[in-house]
């Protein structure tokens, strides 16, 4: 097995940071200190004076290879796992969505299938898309044996994989009976709809109606709705994508009541605002995703929630659609434009930058956001942590240089990027996972990711 000894850098972990040599052994982490003894003949050494090493990152939040009716989003399995790694993430979490009628075991084989080939590690997050007899005993399976403790459920997109408030009710008390995780996209579907019908029906159909249609109060009342049904269940509840501070505030009301109640934002909700859906069709369509863009008020107090720890983890929602022959699909209607955008690649140089720089965030906050918490939360055994007989999965991160983020330069597969022409600091020299170099010199390692069977602590 082979021996690798990283010297010089500062290690960060979400508790603080040392200036320590990390010594790998085949997939774990042997020995971190800062007078190692008995290193092996042969050991390979990297020198990482002037630079930090980070857990890998861990994104609780991305769709590869999405099936929609504007085909398959733009990155697989292959390309969407390149652009992590790059990035400095070497573990994802991605989703199982049944179709119609189709057990959950079953669209989990399926999704296997898709995931194969995958360049970092992954688990995935499993949907119940309706209430059925039997739903249950395919939860507990999935709980039991397939390593899937947390369920997605979907508020909005009724007419497909949405779910009303009573089946969510439903599924919040099996997931509580079955110590699961209820995860969910917090939007209610049928105020949307309403909106969406009636901007289209009166001519209005641009990208902007898209956000129009999804306005903030549509996210709280979801959110609001869901803690009072977690209140009554008991259910553990993470909200994926929190986009505004009226909905933070409510999931912080309940936090403080001591009920286990998470939130996760992404970059795009930090960093960009609903400026970015004013113009023609082309320069607006790449931001039609969901929840919409907010106002810049909104976007600077969900920064509060941040910086005050009550948001746990920074997931990317990453689900990019090409504008050519797929976003374009809704030119004369906004409902029609996929909804989705790329930005695996980008967490970790944007959350450094416009996080940590501004000092806005510790860079162990920054930690705690990307690599400690998603592994907590959801049951990521090994992983988050820096420390001896963890996983070798870390990140040599070089913080000095800029670049700017371009189309053309990117490696998530996508003619367009929500971020084009931000410019961003520090960059991701090295990535090692489970001990083999998974991403070097702008070059990606052969090393292939592991599927990870995932279980709740406590
Ligand atoms: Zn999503």
């Amino acid at each position: 097995m082979a021996t690798v000894l990283i010297k010089n850098g500062t290690v960060v972990n979400h508790f603080g940071r040392q200036k320590v040599d990390v010594l790998i052994f085949g997939e774990k982490i042997a020995a971190i200190g800062s007078e190692i003894e008995n290193i092996p003949e042969h050991t390979q050494i990297i020198d990482a004076t002037g630079k930090y090493i980070l857990p890998g990152g861990i994104d609780p939040h991305v769709h590869f290879h999405l099936g929609t009716p504007a085909g398959y989003s733009s990155d697989d399995f292959i390309s969407g796992s390149k652009a992590a790694l790059a990035g400095g993430t070497t573990t994802i979490i991605d989703f199982v969505t049944p179709i119609k009628n189709e057990s959950l075991p079953v669209a989990y084989e399926k999704r296997l299938a898709d995931a194969k080939g995958c360049f970092c590690d992954y688990g995935f997050h499993i949907s119940p898309i309706d209430f059925h007899e039997g739903l249950y005993q395919e939860m507990s399976h999935c709980v039991e044996n397939l390593g899937i403790p947390s369920f997605k459920v979907y508020m909005a997109y009724k007419s497909s994989i949405g779910i009303s408030h009573e089946i969510l009710e439903k599924i919040m008390v099996m997931a509580a009976h079955l110590n699961a995780l209820v995860t969910i996209h917090a939007e209610e579907g049928d105020v949307i709809s309403t909106l969406q019908q009636q901007y289209i029906m009166n001519g209005y159909d641009e990208p902007i109606y898209h956000a129009l249609s999804r306005p903030s109060s549509v996210e709280t009342d979801a959110i609001k709705a869901a803690i009072a049904l977690a209140k009554i269940t008991k259910a553990e509840v993470y909200f994926v994508h929190v986009s505004s501070p009226d909905s933070m505030k409510c999931v912080v009301d309940a936090q403080l009541e001591g009920y286990p109640i998470y939130a996760e934002t992404c970059p795009q909700y930090l960093l960009l605002t609903m400026d970015k859906l004013k113009g023609s069709f082309e320069q607006t369509a790449p931001y039609v995703f969901s929840p919409a863009l907010r106002d810049a008020n909104q976007k600077d107090a969900l920064w509060e929630y941040l910086m005050n720890g009550s948001i746990q983890t920074i997931g990317t929602d990453h689900c990019p659609f090409n504008l050519k022959g797929q976003k374009e699909l809704g030119i004369n209607d906004f409902t029609k434009i996929p909804n989705g955008a790329g930005g695996v690649e980008h967490r970790l140089e944007l959350m450094y930058t416009f996080g940590v720089l501004t000092g806005k965030i510790t860079l162990e906050q920054m930690v705690s956001l990307l690599c400690f918490q998603p592994a907590q939360i959801f049951g990521i055994k090994n992983k988050g942590i820096l420390t001896t007989g963890y996983d070798a999965d870390l990140v040599i991160w070089n913080p000095v240089g800029e670049r700017i983020i371009s189309t053309k330069t990117q490696w998530q597969q996508c003619d367009s990027n929500i971020y084009e022409g931000i410019s961003v600091t520090g960059k991701v020299e090295t990535v090692i996972l489970r001990g083999e170099f998974a991403y070097k010199d702008k070059n990606h390692g052969s090393v292939s990711g592991n599927y990870l069977k995932r279980e709740l602590l406590g």
